[in-house]
């Protein structure tokens, strides 16, 4: 069976009238198979590239030669950028070189499928393939915000075995085991119900889903093992109206320290692409402000601007309305930000690979990373623009996904690096999201 969501055929590319083509400004990615086809092949029609190859500038002859990063079989390569963060195959009218010259079948899987992705997962009993759509795509954003409510569609269409053997060696082969797969993938599903119910507030179901798992985690502790049967019963018999209205009274989004927290969090996010002086426009003036409305620095020492605001008596009484016209202003995207939730959940929590409880946990906790740089963004564009228009949200949205787009060995490095324990605890999350 093929399983994909309801507006999966809707998406259209819309090309040159992209706000923010996705063939700059991150890692493009060249499966293998497409790098083999690629080697000793001329550079397109039109192109001139020099690139320094050790202290000397050179003329680039061959598509290859435009390649970095590994060299081990099976491994994707990546498309070395221009200097200016533009992949270097683009024309000045944005349009594609390889495609121009050699077709479409010169492109790589990444280039020609961009932003749907086909994962195949071993599950009890054979395959499960799924399409996705990434949500750093404004395009997607449009169509996915048009909907009602997430939904997946299944379809029949049956793998054959050398489909699925094919799929077993690829990139996000299904290596998984059947039987935890299942239970993985049906934590993923009451999961894309708690995303769903409108009577939580998105940010809330995202740590309704933290307890939940925080729970399952400790369950498979105490029984050794988890099984689909134990799974159901949990989700059965949690009362998630009770937990949720405990979780609102314990929010604090928009006090001081969480509002350091959340700047902090964005500069450090931002502090990469900022040196490499892409998504200038977007993250300069919000880098500024950032600086600006935090109360602490990293070190818990009140900032500057803080102390001078404070220092003229009105640092607090400013604070609170600000941060209250916000909120009023950002509720009205909250179904734009449930679909989000749920088009992430889908797409990203489980992927072919997913090997433990504990990879889901650090991937929710990624998620909640993600969401408190969106909403702090979010913010200090309503702080910069004095409103929230649906184009500024989507820019928000489609800039912070691509920017936290990391592989899941990054994730992994970047939180190991980040904090005490990879699996938070509540207050943390309680604090970011
Ligand atoms: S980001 Fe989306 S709409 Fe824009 S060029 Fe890429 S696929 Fe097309």
């Amino acid at each position: 069976m093929l399983y994909k969501p309801a507006y999966y055929d809707d998406f259209q590319c819309t090309a040159e009238d992209c706000p923010c083509n996705c063939c700059h400004d991150w890692e493009i990615s060249v499966d293998p198979e497409t790098a083999r086809q690629w080697r000793g092949r001329l550079l397109p029609e039109g192109m001139q590239v020099q690139r320094r190859i050790r202290k000397k500038m050179v003329a680039i002859r061959h598509m290859d030669s435009l390649l970095t990063g590994s060299h081990r079989p099976g491994v994707n390569r990546k498309i070395s950028m221009n200097p200016d963060g533009r992949c270097p195959f683009l024309d000045e009218r944005g349009l594609c070189r390889i495609v121009l010259t050699y077709g479409d079948d010169m492109l790589s899987k990444t280039c020609q499928t961009y932003p749907r992705e086909i994962r195949t997962f071993r599950v009890s009993g054979g395959f499960r393939r799924e399409y996705t759509l990434a949500s750093g795509c404004p395009a997607l954003l449009d169509i996915l915000w048009k909907q009602d409510h997430f939904q997946v569609q299944e379809v029949n269409e049956t793998i054959s075995a050398p489909q699925a053997q094919a799929a077993a060696k690829g990139p996000f082969g299904a290596e998984g085991s059947p039987g935890k797969m299942d239970i993985f993938l049906l934590i993923r599903t009451c999961f894309l119900k708690l995303a769903g119910n409108p009577a939580y507030k998105p940010r809330t179901a995202l740590k309704l889903m933290f307890l939940a798992l925080t729970d399952l985690i400790g369950m498979k502790a105490e029984k050794g093992a988890l099984t689909l049967d134990m799974v159901r019963t949990y989700f059965r018999n949690t009362d998630f109206d009770t937990a949720c209205r405990e979780v609102e009274k314990a929010d604090v989004l928009g006090k001081s320290f969480s509002m350091s927290e959340h700047n902090n969090l964005f500069q450090d996010i931002s502090v990469e692409y900022r040196k490499r002086k892409i998504y200038t426009g977007f993250l300069e003036p919000l880098a500024w402000l950032s600086q600006e409305y935090s109360v602490f620095d990293e070190d818990g020492v009140p900032t500057e601007a803080y102390t001078a605001r404070r220092a003229e008596g009105k640092a607090d009484r400013n604070w609170d309305r600000l941060f209250a016209d916000f909120r009023s202003r950002a509720g009205a995207f909250e179904k734009h930000f449930r679909l989000l939730l749920s088009n992430e959940i889908y797409s990203e929590l489980v992927l072919p690979e997913t090997e433990t409880l504990e990879d889901l946990m650090v991937k929710l906790e990624w998620m909640a990373l993600e969401c408190g740089v969106l909403m702090q963004s979010l913010f200090l564009t309503f702080v910069k623009d004095g409103q929230l228009t649906y184009e500024s949200v989507r820019e928000c949205v489609y800039i912070i996904i691509r920017m936290t787009g990391y592989s899941d060995d990054d994730i992994r490095e970047y939180m190991e690096n980040s904090f005490d324990d990879i699996l938070w605890p509540w207050w943390y999350m309680n604090d970011i999201v």
